[in-house]
């Protein structure tokens, strides 16, 4: 630790850089004064919107490297207007978290141990099962003879982190598979 100066004395410091009363400069400690803002060692800024929920506050992602280093709220959205919530605000751990799970985990039926997927298996495991669901489910007429043409082997659930766009596609999906029951929790 650096010796104690008696130019390090607040009431002096305070006559010295002005802050007479003791709220700006003057009452910084030496550590305080080395902190810098992450927002500072960034090399370029990015405007993207949180993730969290529909609100679809505005943010700046400040990048360091091809590293987010910072996450911030961004004035210039409207909706927002440089605000974020707890969660938003801690957006940057959801980025850079060492517990975040960055591949495809799959437990087989009765398997007690995740195993790793490659992304095409996975997405051709899930297009069999979304096919053999909507056929084993499949209504065409209702004991009247009237034309149902739906399944009931599909349900959608989507959370309040999907934006507007992709419930528009998710919607048009899954009404086009033959799905009726297709909700959100927003909704719900
Ligand atoms: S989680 Fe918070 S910051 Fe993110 S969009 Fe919703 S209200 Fe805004």
């Amino acid at each position: 630790m650096a010796a104690w100066s008696p130019l390090e004395w607040p009431v002096l410091r305070q006559v010295l850089t002005g802050d007479r009363t003791g709220r700006g400069a003057a009452v910084q400690s030496a550590r305080t004064r080395q902190i810098e803002s992450r927002n500072a060692t960034a090399d370029r800024v990015v405007q993207s919107v949180c993730p969290f929920c529909a609100v679809g506050c505005g943010q700046k992602v400040y990048v360091k490297d091809d590293k987010v280093v910072q996450i911030e709220g961004d004035p210039d959205s409207p909706i927002s207007r440089g605000r974020l919530c707890p969660k938003g605000s801690s957006s940057e751990q959801l980025v850079n978290n060492p517990l975040r799970q960055t591949k495809i985990r799959y437990r087989a039926p009765h398997a007690t141990e995740w195993t790793d997927l490659d992304r095409d298996t996975a997405i051709d495991m899930i297009a069999d099962r979304f096919l053999a669901a909507r056929r084993h489910g499949w209504q065409d007429h209702d004991e009247h003879g009237r034309p149902l043409r739906r399944t009931m082997g599909i349900a959608s659930l989507g959370g309040a982190t999907l934006d507007n766009e992709e419930n528009y596609l998710i919607k048009k999906l899954f009404t086009a598979a033959g799905a009726i029951q297709i909700e959100n929790q927003a909704r719900i």
